[in-house]
């Protein structure tokens, strides 16, 4: 059996970004960029006021000019957005403008409305300023041609905000792989429906499609498929020209896990069957190349019990989706805490608890979400960190230090 790093080594070397699309600006938000952004105008555009004031020749304020306070002429008024010219400002004149507005040409600070007073005409300027004093410099932020993001960086409204300021309504970015998702079990009932004896409600499809979700993915097909080799042939072949399939269930060693079975019979490459973790253990991994097409389809078998399928596909599934939309840190930040209390791992197993962690006075502390079997939904529900125990410690003891990893975070 290979270990959770093993596992991560394989999957890495068989995922890669997949090509390349442009999207509005608007839709961006959690993509990828697929080539780097170079500034196609500076930032800010033009000089402009940092703040609402006055517009005045610094030399001006300095020592000499006649007396103290200074009392400027106020030649005009600019709001932000103004096109209009003004003649060059001279010694003695000053401009009454609002942040944004451009600088009038020969005034070089800006002195806010807070540190002058306007009497009719005229304002009076208590002190000194000086030159460049509350003025934004045209290209201060960014400069023409500069390049401003890399390839590979995430899209988020910062970088949105970025974009947007530099007038770039679309981006390149790596494209979303095609998803299919297979839920098997003949106990499974959809949302909605009523349950009959020895039925369960399917959450693993539901769950399994917002966790693609927070990725930006939306599954192309959903279903549910009976323990049937024929049906799940029938459904694998329906899929083959997804990019990433993914199926949860049937991949354990019961009488009707027919997952690892059908998919050898399709000619399937298994990379992986079994990985020494808990939960989680019997996740498979395969490869199927398609003659006609250049890359092969990938395949992750999930196990059925619904904290295995999320926490697998949290820790595995995700990271591969992740470098296939073109991240460059699929794995999420590890952490350390302090544990509150025992915890339990496993020999020989790398044992992801699901667990709450909290910052108090500047440490992360760390405490077990309840119960810790695989089909407990609660804990699930209420964690909000996976804690990681490796596979060579049995226990963690009271106020000993562990890794964990916040969920939900990117
Ligand atoms: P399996 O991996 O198919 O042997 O399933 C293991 C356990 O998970 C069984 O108790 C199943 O009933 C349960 N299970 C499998 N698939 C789902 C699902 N989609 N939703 C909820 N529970 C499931
Ligand atoms: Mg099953």
């Amino acid at each position: 059996m290979i270990s959770a790093n093993e596992a991560y080594e394989v999957i890495f070397k068989e995922t890669a970004p997949l090509g390349q699309e442009e999207v509005p600006l608007p839709e961006a938000r959690g993509r990828f960029l697929s080539s780097p952004i170079f500034a196609p105008i500076d930032l800010p555009p033009f000089d402009n006021a940092a703040m609402d004031g006055y517009a005045v020749v610094s030399r001006d304020t300095e020592r000499g000019f006649p007396a103290s306070p200074i009392r400027l002429k106020v030649v005009a008024c600019l709001a932000a957005g103004t096109s209009q010219k003004l003649p060059l400002l001279r010694s003695g004149e000053a401009v009454r403008l609002m942040t944004g507005a451009p600088m009038p040409e020969g005034a070089d600070a800006v002195v806010p409305f807070e540190e002058a007073s306007d009497e009719n005409g005229f304002c009076r300027i208590a002190g000194k300023v000086s030159r460049g004093s509350d003025v934004r410099v045209k290209g201060e932020d960014v400069q023409k041609g500069q390049r401003v993001l890399e390839k590979g960086q995430l899209i988020t409204p910062r970088t949105i905000a970025l974009l947007a300021a530099l007038g770039i309504s679309k981006v390149s970015v790596f494209k979303k792989p095609r998803v299919a998702l297979i839920v098997t079990g003949d106990e499974l009932v959809e949302v909605g429906r009523s349950l009959s004896p020895g039925k369960i409600y399917n959450s693993n499809g539901p769950a399994l499609v917002a966790a693609l979700q927070e990725l930006g993915i939306d599954p192309e097909t959903v279903t549910i498929v009976p323990d049937s080799e024929e049906d799940l042939r029938g459904e694998f072949l329906k899929n083959l020209d997804s990019d990433l399939l993914i199926t949860v269930g049937g991949v354990s060693a019961g009488d009707y896990d027919l997952i690892p079975k059908v998919l050898k019979e399709l000619g399937a490459k298994i990379i992986f069957h079994k990985v020494s973790i808990k939960p989680g253990k019997p996740l498979l991994f395969a490869t199927l190349v398609r003659a006609y097409l250049d890359t092969p389809l990938l395949v992750f078998s999930l196990p059925g019990n619904p904290v295995s399928a999320l926490m697998v596909f949290d820790r595995f599934v995700r990271p591969a989706l992740l470098k296939m939309i073109g991240s460059r840190n699929p794995l999420r930040l590890r952490r350390s805490a302090i544990a509150e209390a025992e915890l339990h791992g496993s020999q020989g197993k790398e044992v992801y608890l699901r667990g709450i962690v909290e910052y108090r006075e500047g440490k992360y502390f760390a405490r077990s979400a309840g119960p810790q079997g695989s089909a407990h939904l609660l804990p699930l529900a209420e964690a909000n960190a996976v804690l990681v125990i490796p596979a060579e410690k049995g226990t963690i003891r009271p106020m000993e230090s562990l890794k964990f990893e916040f969920l939900g975070e990117r």
